[in-house]
């Protein structure tokens, strides 16, 4: 029997996760790896999220929800776009799903007809285009490398729209490079988007908190507010709580879609679970100095990285806005040979090498849509950072 149909044939598993699998096993083996492939914070979740969780569970809130979600949770979304964004949107206007990647699973379910075509700047976060394709749509790729500040500029969009496009996908700061649109420069998209009124816009905002260099944080819709009823926000609790086990991702949009969405959720599964939701409702509420700390270790972080990694030699550097990666482009190393004889051919190969020769997990640029690069997080501590630059400089120092 086939067990697998030809639509799941067509998408591969996370490239990320494989990698990482690997650096686990390796270290199963005693050796010493410094995994650099997860984009997962390192720190725990506040405490006080937790509590939120073991009270729930004790007054035994532990039933199905609502598929849009407990009107506590959804209030405290609400709360948190007039907080943080000054955005109004009505509780009906909110739709949450088992993580961010639910949300943009059940979007393009709910909306993409065959052959409908998405525009997705590259590099790209691994799994935007998997899904797209999973649900019969075509990632319409726009590749922005480190020359162009790994941003798309307002012409490449215009060029990518066609009469088919459905949704321009826009994220910001940036999984894997770290790159922060500015409000002018989602004002310049926005120009172009108000003139093809066909096209959605979805915002995919989940690392809106961990801001490490001088850009600020500008949600589209903030940028943008004439085109707010067809953009649809995406964000979560897992990168701005330490919450990525928990899966409680959040979305804002037009009435229509967040219906769509939820009609899915009530057919698939159901509602996230209601303890995340009583815990998720308390981070939105909650004290919010969590986030001050962890964003001011990811700023030093960050530094730390970005001055170890442009210090090696052959590495093309940008300095990360936001996030927590670096994505150093590694063309000088493409072509150069192992010690033990093999050719670096790809990123991909180096990728390999680094983890062999060097004990570094990181994921090559090919799984993001652009190469040769390489992606390293550094949610991680200082110690381990340091160890990596070091490890790294040597592995590549061997190439020749
Ligand atoms: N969007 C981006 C850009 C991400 O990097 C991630 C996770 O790595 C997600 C969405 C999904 O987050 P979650 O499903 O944990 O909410």
């Amino acid at each position: 029997i086939a067990f697998e149909s030809t639509r799941v044939a067509t998408i591969k598993s996370s490239p990320s996760m494989a990698v990482s699998v690997a650096a686990k096993a390796m270290r199963a083996k005693g050796e010493h790896v410094v995994d650099l492939s997860l984009g997962e914070p390192d720190f725990d979740t506040p405490d006080h999220i937790v509590q939120a969780a073991i009270e729930a569970m004790r007054k035994g809130l532990t039933r199905y929800t609502a598929p849009d979600g407990l009107v506590e949770l959804r209030e405290a979304i609400v709360a948190k776009f007039k907080r943080e964004n000054g955005l109004d949107y009505a509780m009906d206007e909110i739709s949450i799903g088992n993580g961010a990647k639910q949300i943009l699973f059940n979007a393009f379910l709910a909306t993409l007809e065959p052959g409908n075509e998405v525009v997705v700047p590259a590099p790209y976060w691994v799994s935007y285009t998997d899904i797209v394709i999973l649900h019969g749509g075509i990632p319409k790729i726009v590749p922005c490398g480190v020359e162009d500040a790994f941003k798309i500029t307002a012409a490449r969009l215009e060029a990518a729209i066609t009469p088919k496009t459905r949704w321009f996908l826009l994220n910001s700061p940036s999984n894997p490079t770290g790159a922060i649109y500015t409000a002018d420069e989602l004002k310049a998209l926005g120009a172009v988007l108000a003139r093809h009124p066909h096209v959605a816009i979805m915002s995919d905002e989940i690392y809106e908190h961990i801001v490490c260099g001088d850009v600020p944080f500008t949600s589209f819709v903030v940028a943008c507010p004439e085109l707010k009823d067809r953009t649809l926000i995406i964000n979560g609790v897992s990168k701005a709580y330490a919450m990525t086990g928990w899966r409680l991702g959040y979305a804002a949009g037009p009435r229509e879609l967040t219906r769509a969405l939820n009609k899915l959720q009530s057919q698939s599964t159901t509602c996230p679970s209601s303890i995340t939701q009583f815990a998720a409702a308390a981070a939105l509420n909650g004290p919010q100095d969590f986030a001050t700390t962890a964003v001011a270790e990811y700023k030093a972080r960050g530094e730390l990285v970005a001055r170890g990694f442009s210090a090696i030699p052959g590495l093309d550097v940008r300095a990360p806005e936001g996030a927590f990666y670096l994505f150093p482009k590694c063309a000088h190393y493409i072509g150069k040979t192992a010690p033990d004889g093999a050719r670096i051919s790809n990123d991909t190969e180096l990728a390999s090498y680094l983890l062999s020769e060097g004990k570094v997990a990181t994921v090559p640029g090919a799984a993001f849509g652009v190469e040769p690069y390489i992606r390293l997080s550094f949610a991680t501590s200082r110690d381990n950072l340091a160890i990596a630059i070091e490890r790294t400089a040597d592995a590549l120092a061997k190439l020749r």
